[in-house]
C-alpha cells in the first residue's frame, strides 16, 4: 500500500517533471537549434546566392567583353590601308594576309575562324584554327554570319546592339563598344555550326585618306570565336569559374548554374553552364558536422543537466513530501496531545480542563441571554460496584454511564468526566428551569436503569446538583461550587435525584464544613454524642413494647443537635459507619437492660455500601451479649429501591440471623408496595407526615387504611409514627395499626430516664 503510493508519487512526479521541465527545455533547445541551423543555412544560401549572382554577372560581363574584344581585335587589322590595297590586287598575297591578318588574329586574339569577304560578300580568304582553308568552306558559316553581314553593310535596321557600331546609327546608351569611331561592325552572339559563338563582321577600310574609300563596297572581315572552347577556358582562368561549359540543352546538374546565351537579335543560343562557387554551402558543409557534433554535445550536456536537475527536484520533492508528512504527523500528534489534554482516556469524554474552558467561555459570553446550567453528577453506590466487580467492571460501568448521559444532551451541550464517578455537564441555551430539571431527571432515570456488566445486572443511581446561570454574575468556580453543594444536597436527601442550587444551601454548606470537623472530633473523644430512646407502644397505645434508638449530639457551641443536622454529614464523610456502630452498641446495652422490649436501630443506606454490614452488626450484637431477636433494624425505602443483590443478601443474612427488619418512613418515597414482595421485611412504619395530616387532608386517612390493609395482607406488622394527639391515636387504633409511636406517648429519652418513663406510662395507661 505504502509502496504503491510511492510508485504513484514517482509517476506523478515524473509526469510533472516532464511537463514542467523536460518538454519546455527540449522545445527551447530544439527551437534554438532549428533557428540556428536555418539561420546558418539561410546565411549560407544567401552567401551562395550572392556568390552565384556575382559569378553570373562576371560571366555575362565576360561574354560582353568577348564580343567587344572580338570587335576590337578586328579593328586592329580592319582599319589599315595596306590590307585594303592588298585585297584590291587581282591576286592578293595570301601569305602576307596570313601573316598580317589570319594567323595573327587566330593566335594573338584566339579567333577560331577569320573570313574575308569581297564586295560581293563572297569569301576570298578563310583562316580556321590557325590554318588557311579554302574559301568554299565559308558556306558553313554563311547562314550564321548573314544577319551581321547585312547589318554591317547597312542594309538592315534592327534594334541597336550595344556591341555594334553601324552606319547611320548612333551608339545606344547601354553601348559597351570601344572600337575606333571609324570602324563599322556588327557584333553579336550566334550559333555557328551548332555551337554558340561570338561573331563580328567589320568593314575593311583604309586608315589614310591617300587610299580611296569605296563606300558600300568594302571587303568584310568575319571573325568567329566559339564560346565553348578557348573562351570558356580563358574565363575559367580569369574568373576562377570551375566546370564551365557551353551547351545547347538546358539540362543542368544540381551543382551547376547556367546563364542563357541570347543574341541581341533574339533567340536562345544555348547556356553557359558552370559550377558556381558556393562559399555558403562550403561553410555549411564544413560547419555542419562540427555544428552537429556541437549540437549533440549540447543536447548531451542538456540531458545531463536535466537529469541532475530532475534528480535534485526529485530529492527536493521527496524531502518536501517527507516534510509534508512530518508536518501532518506533527499536526496529528499535536491534535492527539490536544485531545489527550482535553479528553478523558477511559470514556473519550471531554475532561475537567475541557469543560472548565467551555464554562469559562460561556461565562464570558455577554450574548448568552437564555438560561444555561452546570450539572455535577455523582454516581451512587459506584464504589460498591468497584469493590465487588473489580476495576474492569468499574471502568465498564463508567463507560456505559457516559454513553447514557451523552445520549440525553442537545448539540452544543457538553458532558465531561471529572474523574472517578464524577461527571460535569453543561446544558446550554434552555427555555426555563423545568427544561433543565427534565434533562436532569432523565439522567437520573437513565442511570437508575440496570447495567449489564460482567454477566450481571448492576444497579446504581445518580445524584445531580444543578447550578443555573443566566447572566455573567457568576464565574466558573462559583458555578461549580454551587453545583457541588446542590449535588451533596441531593445525596444527603436520599440520593438518586437532582437538586437545584439555592442560596440557603450555601449557608448550610458552610456550617456543614465546621460540623464535619467537630463530628470527627466528638467521635474520636466519645463525648457529646449519646443515644436517646423513644418508646414504641402497642396498637392501643397502652403498653410499651419497644424502644427506638435516636442519636443526639450535644454540640459545645450549637447546643443539642438533631440527627437531621449531622447524619447527612456523617453519611457523606463516611463517619456514619463508626456512628452506626456506636448507636448499635448503646442499643444492645439497653436491650440487655430491658429484655422484654425490642430495641430499634436506624441504619443509613450508606452503611449498606461499606464493608460487610451484616457481619459487623452480628459481631457487635454478639459481643454485647444481646439477642438479635430483640434488635429491630430500620431501613428506608431508598435502601430497598437499590434493588441490589448486595443489599438483598445483607438483609436476608440479617433476618436469618434473627434480626427483624422494619421499613422506615413508609410512604415518603415511591408509595408503592410492589418492591416489598422482593424484600423480606417484618414491619412497615407509616411516616409521620401521614399521621400529621390526619384530619386535615381527606386522603391521608384513606392512604393509612390502604397501607394497613396491604401490610397485613402481606403478613407485615404496621406501625404509625408521629402520633401527637388522641384523635390520631384513636384513628390509627381503629385503622388496625399494630404499633404507635409519638410525642403523645413520649419523646426520645436518655436510658437513665427509661425506668421512670415505664412507671409513668403504665400509670397513664
Ligand atoms: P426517624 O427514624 O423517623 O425517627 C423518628 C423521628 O421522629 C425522631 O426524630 C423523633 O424524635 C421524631 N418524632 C417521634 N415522635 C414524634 C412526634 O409525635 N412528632 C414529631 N414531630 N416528631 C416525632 P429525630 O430523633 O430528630 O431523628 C430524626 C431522624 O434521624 C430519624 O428519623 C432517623 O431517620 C435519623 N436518626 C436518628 N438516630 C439515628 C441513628 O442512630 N442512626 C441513623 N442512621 N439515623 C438516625
Ligand atoms: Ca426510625
Ligand atoms: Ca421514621
Amino acid at each position: 500500500m505504502l509502496h504503491g503510493r510511492t510508485e504513484r508519487n514517482k509517476r506523478v512526479f515524473n509526469v510533472r517533471l516532464i511537463a514542467a521541465l523536460v518538454i519546455p527545455v527540449l522545445t527551447v533547445a530544439l527551437g534554438l537549434t532549428i533557428f540556428a541551423f536555418s539561420a546558418l543555412r539561410g546565411t549560407a544560401s544567401q552567401a551562395d546566392r550572392v556568390s552565384v549572382n556575382r559569378q553570373e554577372q562576371e560571366v555575362k560581363l565576360a561574354i560582353n567583353d568577348a564580343l567587344d574584344e572580338l570587335a576590337q581585335s578586328q579593328a586592329g587589322v580592319a582599319i589599315w590601308s595596306p590590307l585594303v590595297l592588298e585585297l584590291r590586287k587581282p591576286h592578293p598575297n595570301w601569305g602576307w594576309v596570313d601573316d598580317n591578318v589570319g594567323v595573327w588574329l587566330n593566335y594573338v586574339f584566339a579567333h577560331d575562324v577569320d573570313i574575308i569577304l569581297n564586295a560581293d560578300d563572297k569569301a576570298v580568304y578563310v583562316m580556321r584554327d590557325g590554318v588557311r582553308a579554302t574559301p568554299v568552306s565559308f558556306a558553313a558559316y554563311a547562314r550564321a554570319a548573314q544577319p551581321l553581314i547585312e547589318a554591317a553593310r547597312g542594309r538592315t535596321h534592327e534594334a541597336p546592339n550595344p556591341h555594334e557600331r553601324l552606319p547611320g546609327r548612333a551608339l545606344s546608351a547601354t553601348s559597351t563598344v570601344r572600337t575606333s569611331t571609324r570602324s563599322i561592325h556588327a557584333t553579336d552572339l550566334g550559333v555557328v555550326m551548332g555551337r554558340p559563338a561570338a561573331m563580328s563582321v567589320m568593314r575593311l577600310i583604309p586608315d589614310t585618306s591617300k587610299v580611296a574609300a569605296a563606300p558600300g563596297r568594302e571587303p568584310l572581315l568575319v571573325s568567329i570565336r566559339y564560346l565553348d572552347a578557348g573562351f570558356t577556358q580563358n574565363l575559367v582562368k580569369l574568373q576562377s569559374i570551375t566546370g564551365a561549359r557551353v551547351q545547347r540543352s538546358h539540362q543542368l546538374k544540381p551543382s551547376e548554374h547556367g546563364v542563357t546565351l541570347v543574341s541581341s537579335r533574339g533567340g536562345n543560343l544555348g547556356f553557359f553552364v558552370w559550377r558556381p562557387d558556393r562559399p555558403g554551402r562550403a561553410v555549411w558543409s564544413s560547419m555542419a558536422p562540427s555544428a552537429g557534433a556541437a549540437l549533440v554535445a549540447l543536447l548531451a550536456a542538456l540531458g545531463v543537466l536535466l537529469f541532475s536537475v530532475a534528480k535534485l527536484m526529485r530529492k527536493d520533492a521527496v524531502s518536501l513530501r517527507q516534510l509534508a508528512a512530518a508536518h501532518v504527523e506533527l499536526q496529528a500528534k499535536e491534535a492527539q496531545a490536544h485531545h489527550l489534554a482535553y479528553h478523558d482516556v477511559l470514556t473519550g469524554l471531554p475532561n475537567r480542563a475541557h469543560i472548565n474552558a467551555v464554562i469559562d467561555h460561556k461565562v464570558s459570553d455577554a450574548h448568552a441571554e437564555r438560561l444555561w446550567a452546570v450539572l455535577l453528577v455523582d454516581l451512587d453506590r459506584f464504589k460498591q460496584v468497584n469493590d465487588t466487580l473489580g476495576h474492569a467492571g468499574g471502568d465498564q460501568l463508567i463507560q456505559l454511564v457516559s454513553a447514557r448521559l451523552r445520549g440525553l444532551i442537545n448539540p452544543g451541550d457538553v458532558v465531561a468526566r471529572l474523574g472517578g464517578d464524577e461527571f460535569a455537564i453543561l446544558l446550554d441555551d434552555r427555555l426555563n428551569l423545568s427544561d433543565i430539571e427534565e434533562t436532569a431527571q432523565a439522567m437520573v432515570d437513565a442511570v437508575r436503569e440496570p447495567f449489564a456488566i460482567l454477566g450481571t445486572s448492576v444497579f446504581i443511581g445518580a445524584s445531580i446538583g444543578i447550578a443555573c446561570a443566566q447572566s455573567c454574575r457568576s464565574d466558573r468556580t462559583e458555578l461549580m461550587r454551587m453545583a457541588d453543594i446542590a449535588m451533596y444536597r441531593a445525596k444527603a436527601e436520599g440520593r438518586d435525584g437532582y437538586r437545584v442550587f439555592s442560596t440557603d444551601m450555601d449557608e448550610s454548606v458552610k456550617t456543614r464544613r465546621g460540623l464535619e470537623y467537630d463530628l470527627r472530633d466528638a467521635l474520636a473523644r466519645k463525648q457529646e454524642l449519646f443515644v436517646n430512646y423513644q418508646p414504641q407502644m402497642d396498637g392501643t397505645g397502652t403498653q410499651i413494647i419497644g424502644l427506638e434508638a435516636l442519636l443526639r449530639w450535644q454540640h459545645p457551641v450549637r447546643g443539642l443537635l438533631s440527627p437531621d443536622a449531622f447524619i447527612p454529614i456523617a453519611e457523606e464523610t463516611g463517619l456514619i459507619r463508626e456512628l452506626g456502630h456506636f448507636v448499635l452498641r448503646d442499643a444492645c446495652d439497653v436491650a440487655r437492660a430491658w429484655p422484654s422490649l425490642s430495641v430499634a436501630v436506624n441504619l443509613s443506606p450508606v452503611q449498606f455500601r461499606s464493608g460487610d454490614l451484616a457481619a459487623e452488626i452480628r459481631a457487635i450484637v454478639q459481643e454485647s451479649g444481646a439477642r438479635p431477636a430483640q434488635i429491630e433494624l430500620e431501613v428506608t425505602e431508598s435502601v430497598l429501591l437499590d434493588n441490589d443483590a448486595v443489599v438483598r443478601a445483607v438483609l436476608a443474612e440479617l433476618r436469618s440471623a434473627g434480626f427483624r427488619i422494619a421499613l422506615d418512613d413508609f410512604g415518603t418515597g415511591y408509595s408503592s408496595l410492589s418492591y416489598l414482595s422482593k424484600f423480606q421485611v417484618d414491619k412497615i412504619k407509616i411516616d409521620r407526615s401521614f399521621t400529621s395530616r390526619l384530619g386535615e387532608v381527606d386522603d391521608a386517612a384513606a392512604i393509612i387504611h390502604a397501607v394497613v390493609r396491604l401490610g397485613h395482607a402481606m403478613g407485615l406488622s404496621v406501625s404509625a409514627e408521629g402520633v401527637e394527639t388522641r384523635e390520631q391515636r384513636a384513628f390509627l387504633e381503629g385503622a388496625g395499626c399494630n404499633e404507635l409511636q409519638g410525642f403523645l406517648f413520649a419523646e426520645a429519652l436518655p436510658p437513665a430516664s427509661l425506668a421512670q418513663l415505664m412507671k409513668r406510662l403504665r400509670y397513664a395507661a
